[in-house]
């Protein structure tokens, strides 16, 4: 498996050449149905447009939610159906894992545009790349990562953010967890500290000049 940094297909952030101070929120592992609405109240209040990279299995029980992100006018991106790492599935089923999740996708939402693909913990493959591509999807990662799935606190996150922040940035959050993570009875699925972090974000950006915008498409 080669790095990421030798990938130059999958990009990391998304400097558009004009000067301007773009940042890109991102959200992974969703839609759930306690953090997501909550994750969406709080980019409506502030008018903020983000990505969500759904796991396709939980598109499927959510299809609401999945709706409701199109319908405020966010973009809705794969995560694979079931978030495997990819790096370990046979050809057979990168394809399916990746084609099934855009199905899932498409079936809460018909008239929803499918655009970009993050692969599970961000390992990437040539393989998935090209199946990616295959079925339209443009390969995207991170360049901002403060880890909110580890709970480090809302200080900690917004201020690694804030840290790390370049104009082109592409954010990464979590407004749910993998299926292989969900233990009832633990923290570990909760996205409480992502909320509060993102409601302080949204404003300390735009007080540093940044825009936050809706990730452009590259095929
Ligand atoms: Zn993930």
């Amino acid at each position: 498996m080669r790095r990421i940094d030798s990938l130059p297909e999958v990009r990391r952030a998304c400097a558009d050449g004009t000067g301007r101070r773009s940042v890109y929120l991102t959200f992974d592992d969703g839609p759930n149905p306690h953090c997501t609405p909550e994750v969406l109240d709080v980019l409506s209040e502030h008018r903020v447009p983000a990505t969500f990279f759904v796991i396709g299995a939980y598109a499927t029980d959510q299809p609401h939610l999945i709706r409701r992100m199109f319908a405020e006018g966010h973009e809705v991106a794969n995560h694979t159906m079931t978030h495997p790492d990819l790096s370990r599935c046979g050809p057979g089923d990168v394809q399916n894992k990746i084609r099934e999740a855009n199905r899932a996708i498409r079936t809460a939402c018909p008239q929803g545009l499918v655009r970009h693909m993050r692969a599970p913990y961000g390992i990437w493959t040539e393989e998935v790349i090209t199946t990616s591509a295959s079925a339209g999807l443009a390969a995207i990662h991170w360049s901002v990562d403060p880890r909110d799935w580890s709970r480090p606190g809302v200080d900690a996150i917004v201020g690694t953010v804030l840290a790390s922040v370049q104009p082109g940035a592409i954010v990464l959050l979590h407004d749910g967890c993998p299926p292989d993570e969900l233990r009832p009875s633990t923290h570990a699925g909760l996205r409480d500290q992502t909320v509060v972090a993102l409601s302080c974000l949204i404003p300390a950006l735009r007080e540093r000049g940044f825009a936050i915008r809706p990730l452009p498409y590259h095929p």
